[in-house]
């Protein structure tokens, strides 16, 4: 049994975190400041011995004895992450030393949740992890893209200087059970608007490719990652390369959920990727062949169940 903090432990990916690694026999600390996860996201777990929930922010320093720590706190739609850029930054770069801090003192190992934004707009396809990116330093994006980048920064350095045992995943879209109904990513959006009969919003002309992967392929992605051995650093790319245009997304939801919504097409966001794609053989190569089990319409099922129930439709 390890002794496990999750950083945005009560957040979508954080929350499946949490249960995956309670249901392996650990003891789970889960700090959140609720800024976009849900109590009701870890509600099952508050009476279990092995849990703990921390209201904290990581801009701040926590201290615990942990052998592990995954961190993710940082709001992950461009809606919340734009809503206060400056503190979006913060979170990144000052809960990203708070905790690298935490993990040097007390000798834990560190996991960094990533993402494919550091690629930016990439000018290569598919993204593989050697790639350095395409990313607008002074853009809306900027804060996440930017913020996400410098963390990485600090984890390779007190790596190098510190040998803090580091492990770096870059996440790609991910979608699945407990997403917030308002959460503004595309799958969220659009299943939502579908249910409801809503217009379906596609920004641009919809011709931009996303790769979904269903959130149980990453939890299972990230505990391989940090079972293994010392060397194995990373970064490394976890994401279902099965690419998708948001006119498909768009045209898969309505099928699976009968419904009557009308597509309308809505300005595109400033600097949005135009496509993005995870090279994963380095995944497969490090991490005892991960790759992807749930594909796109089984996953999108899964996922319109729980938004039905949790809007009562
Ligand atoms: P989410 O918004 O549901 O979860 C983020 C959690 O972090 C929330 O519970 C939020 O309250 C918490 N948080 C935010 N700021 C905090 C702070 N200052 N102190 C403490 N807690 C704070 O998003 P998610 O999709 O579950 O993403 C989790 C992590 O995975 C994020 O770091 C995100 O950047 C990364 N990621 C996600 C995706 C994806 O497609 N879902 C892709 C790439 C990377
Ligand atoms: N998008 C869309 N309609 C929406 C929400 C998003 O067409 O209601 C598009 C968005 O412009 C982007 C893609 O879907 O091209 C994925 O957006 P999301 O915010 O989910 O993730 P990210 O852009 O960070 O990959």
């Amino acid at each position: 049994m390890s002794r496990i903090l999750i950083t945005g432990g009560a957040g979508f990916i954080g929350s499946h975190l949490c249960d995956r690694l309670l249901k392996e026999g650990n003891e789970v600390i889960c700090l959140d400041n609720f800024f976009t996860g849900r109590r009701k996201n870890i509600e099952h777990n508050l009476r279990n011995g092995y849990f703990e929930f921390v209201r904290h922010d990581v801009t701040t320093p926590y201290m615990a004895e942990v052998d592990e720590i995954y961190n993710l706190a940082c709001p992950a739609s461009p809606i919340h992450y734009q809503y206060n850029p400056i503190k979006t930054v913060k979170t990144s770069v000052m809960g990203a030393i708070n905790m690298l801090g935490l993990a040097k003192r007390v000798k834990a190992k560190i996991l960094q949740a990533s993402t494919s934004e550091v690629y930016g707009d990439p000018s290569v396809h598919p993204q593989y992890e050697e790639y350095w990116g395409n990313v607008n330093p002074i853009g809306i994006r900027s804060c996440y893209d930017e913020g996400k980048r410098c963390a990485e920064t600090l984890f390779m350095d007190y790596h190098r200087q510190n040998g803090v045992r580091i492990k770096i995943i870059r996440i790609f879209n991910t979608y699945g059970p407990r997403m917030n109904p308002g959460d503004g990513r595309v799958v969220s959006n659009f299943i939502v608007q579908a249910l409801k009969g809503q217009d379906i919003t596609i920004f641009g002309d919809g011709l931009q490719t996303r790769s979904f992967q269903y959130v149980d392929d990453l939890v299972e992605g990230m505990i391989r990652m940090m079972k293994t051995d010392e060397s194995v650093i990373g970064p490394v790319n976890i994401g279902n390369p099965n690419e998708f245009t948001m006119l498909e997304l768009a045209t898969k939801v309505i099928e699976l959920t009968n419904s009557t919504s009308k597509l309308i097409f809505q300005d595109l966001p400033q600097d949005d990727p135009k496509q993005r794609q995870p090279n994963i053989s380095k995944a497969d190569k490090l991490l005892n062949h991960w790759s992807p089990d749930i594909q796109l319409e089984e996953g999108l099922i899964k996922t319109i169940a729980y938004f039905k129930e949790e809007l009562n439709l």
